[in-house]
């Protein structure tokens, strides 16, 4: 691997408090680095509730010193930033070594909640895991993880947050020329079904990296025993398939397209990371797809959790090793294991359309479910503004519905479930309008405010995170964020990845 280069990077104590148990732990994962120069540094955003809840401080940020921290000019003092290595299956296929190729784990923080949490740069500069990238990114992208990752924070689903965007000032070769940008995210850690795949080709690290694992997200293991029936591994293994499958419900709920599920964009905590080419579904599609490398339609919203089953498949792969000793029975073990992702998801998932459709939990009428979510489609009916629009027909509105689905398909199925909760419609609508968002980060809305801070202008991007980080919250002067994109716009609209 290359060498850390020459030039010594300057450090400061803009944020103070780093500790790094990974590095001291499993550093052979790991290879210190450092940041490219920033030619001309501005801060776009800081997330000021986030930086004070990891004890700094917004004035403090906004300095030179804290944007040469944020952008990785300059490094933390006592700080021993690195980028880690993973592998990991990407579309299937298997890479042997992926890792940081464009980003830096400044180290570790604890927060004021006294979690542990992971400060993490993306579009730091090259690294020695960049194959053909130049280990930048730009603006535009950048901006759209910090306000999708804090849209889903606020939808309470669980994810990596934004700290900040700095623009760089560097021209960053893509389709034509872009403005640079460093995105600054915490994260429960950046442990992934990657990092699994890639330490148990190395022997002895992978029960080392299992071990810091659940110390770090599963602490109540820890007293397991190492071998034998009801090991620690196989309780890893178990914690981990219930996690994800408990995200991928909480996606399918909000309409969320991930867009890049690949192995090494599969954490450990049952955090969502990585927010490439991702989307929000406006017009229900199980085949919707809006990344512009998902040719074969892998990650397309009805397929996640298919998905999620496979990427776990890999990580139980990994886990071999640990989960018994003699091999013939590691399969059965994990098989068994995974087996019951089915069970977890599709609990989740009836909750949650449930609560979704002011349904008791316990005893949800799946065909009810379902049948609904076939009207939907067959309607291209718009995912957000149905739930809210059945509420509202539950207040004795039914012009927002009328706009979605025609009365006389969504009639029959509109009288049963009018029945499951009759006599108690107006405490339905309230709980339902609880659970459902009116705002979500619309492509189009997040398109026009990407463009817009690209050029210069971040005043559209600013309304718009202000919105979606009140997603329950019903303003008249947001009316306009409740609609969807013209249709023109959907047939066209693509996400990228990477870029
Ligand atoms: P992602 O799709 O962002 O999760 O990235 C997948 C892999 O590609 C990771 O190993 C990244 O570090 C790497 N990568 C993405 N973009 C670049 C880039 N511009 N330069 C170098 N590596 C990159
Ligand atoms: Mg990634």
């Amino acid at each position: 691997m290359a060498a850390i280069p020459d030039s010594p990077v300057e450090t400061n104590t803009a944020v103070c408090g780093f500790e790094s148990t990974f590095v001291d732990e499993l550093g052979v994962l790991t290879v210190a680095w450092q940041g490219a120069e920033v030619p001309d540094p501005t801060l776009l955003v800081l997330n000021e509730q986030l930086a004070t809840s990891l004890g700094s401080d917004a004035a403090t940020l906004r300095s030179d010193d804290g944007v040469a921290v944020l952008s990785g000019a300059a490094a933390p003092a006592e700080s021993q930033p690195v980028a880690m290595a993973y592998a990991g299956h990407q579309f299937g296929g298997y890479a042997p070594l992926l890792g940081d190729g464009r980003a830096l784990l400044l180290g570790e923080l604890v927060d004021t909640d006294g979690r542990r949490v992971d400060l993490h740069l993306k579009g730091s500069g090259p690294t020695p895991f960049s194959r053909g990238g130049d280990g930048f990114a730009v603006v535009g992208p950048m901006l759209r993880e910090y306000l999708v990752s804090e849209a889903m924070s606020a939808l309470g689903i669980p994810t990596t947050r934004a700290l900040s965007v700095v623009a760089t000032g560097r021209a960053v070769h893509r389709n034509g020329v872009e403005p640079g940008a460093v995105l600054a995210r915490v994260a429960a850690s950046h442990l992934r079904v990657g990092t699994f795949e890639l330490a148990v080709r190395q022997g002895e690290i992978l029960s080392t990296l299992a071990d810091y694992a659940i110390a770090r997200h599963y602490p109540e293991l820890t007293e397991l025993p190492a071998e034998g029936e009801g090991n620690r591994y196989l309780a890893f293994l178990e914690a981990v398939v219930e996690v994800q499958a408990s995200l991928v419900a909480r996606w399918m709920l909000t309409g969320f397209v991930h867009g890049v599920m690949n192995t090494d964009n599969t954490t450990i905590s049952g955090e969502t990371i990585d927010y490439g080419p991702c989307a929000f579904l406006d017009a229900y599609d199980p085949a919707a797809v809006f990344s512009s490398i998902d040719q074969s339609g892998r990650y397309a919203f009805g397929n996640q959790p298919t998905v999620l089953k496979w990427n776990l498949a890999r990580f139980a792969e990994a886990l071999l090793p640990l989960l018994d000793s003699d091999p013939n029975a590691a399969i059965p073990a994990a098989t068994a294991i995974l087996g019951t992702f089915d069970e977890h998801y599709e609990n989740h998932y009836s909750h949650g359309m449930a609560a979704k459709l002011g349904l008791n939990g316990d005893d949800v009428d799946r065909a009810l479910v379902d049948e609904l979510l076939t009207l939907m489609a067959e309607h291209a009916a718009d995912w957000t503004a149905t739930f809210r629009a059945l509420a509202d027909e539950l207040r004795g509105h039914a012009t927002p519905l009328d706009h979605l689905v025609p009365r006389e398909d969504i009639g029959p199925w509109l009288t049963r479930w009018r029945g499951a909760v009759e006599g108690r419609e107006h405490d339905t609508a309230d709980a339902m309008d609880r659970v459902n968002p009116l705002y979500i980060p619309r492509n189009h809305r997040v398109d026009e405010a990407l463009r817009a801070a690209t050029d210069g202008d971040l005043a559209p991007f600013q309304k718009l995170l202000e919105v979606v980080t009140h997603p329950f919250e019903r303003r008249d002067e947001w009316a306009e964020y409740t609609t969807p994109a013209p249709r023109e716009f959907n047939d066209t609209f693509r996400t990228f990845c990477g870029t």
